[in-house]
């Protein structure tokens, strides 16, 4: 797959050397052959598009690393991914793509969160202080409200970068006991 992001790599992801090798455009390094599995792929079957949905970042980190393993395929058989097909991937691009998945900080989970937290169920709404922020194991969990009053916690993943889970309280809080308890605060 050469296709690139337009605005980082214009000339596309791989180059190819003048020994006929590919090359990433980025770290200058051969590109590696591995197998993986995809979806059936025949001229009956439907196109199917597996997306990686729960890594918010995921979009923004592969524009800096072209030549990652796409998120479409699975290096072991598993659900839907069965047919066998060969990926050209750059294990420097793979190592720095992790790399910015991650969230190793309490900054870095701030920002998780204040980008996450109003587009994934927030209808668009910023997030405002007090920020509760704990880490256990892998797991940050961060509590905060809503600049419309709604309380919002999410819980995400310190290695992937993945979002395990959000919670919103109802805007209306006239009805909702949780909500008054938490306006009070
Ligand atoms: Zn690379």
């Amino acid at each position: 797959m050469l296709v690139a992001c337009e605005t980082t790599w214009r000339e596309g992801a791989s180059l190819t050397s003048s020994s006929g090798q590919r090359l990433c455009a980025k770290h200058r390094i051969p590109l590696v052959a591995i197998r993986a599995y995809q979806a059936p792929s025949g001229p009956n079957d439907p196109v199917v598009l597996v997306h990686e949905a729960s890594r918010p970042y995921y979009g923004v980190a592969w524009q800096y690393c072209p030549n990652i393993i796409p998120e479409h395929v699975s290096l072991h058989p598993a659900w839907i991914l069965r047919e066998p097909t060969t990926i050209w991937y750059c294990p420097l691009c793979q190592k720095e793509f992790l790399e910015r998945l991650r969230v190793p900080d309490q900054k870095k989970a701030l920002e998780f969160a204040q980008y996450v937290l109003p587009i994934w169920g927030g209808g668009g709404v910023a997030t405002k202080p007090p920020y509760q922020i704990s880490l256990r194991g892998d797991v940050w969990t961060i509590s905060c409200f809503l600049v419309d009053g709604r309380k919002a916690t999410i819980k995400f993943s310190k290695e992937k970068g993945s979002v395990i889970s959000t919670e919103y309280g109802k805007r209306n809080l006239s009805n909702q006991a949780l909500e008054r308890t938490a306006d009070r605060r």
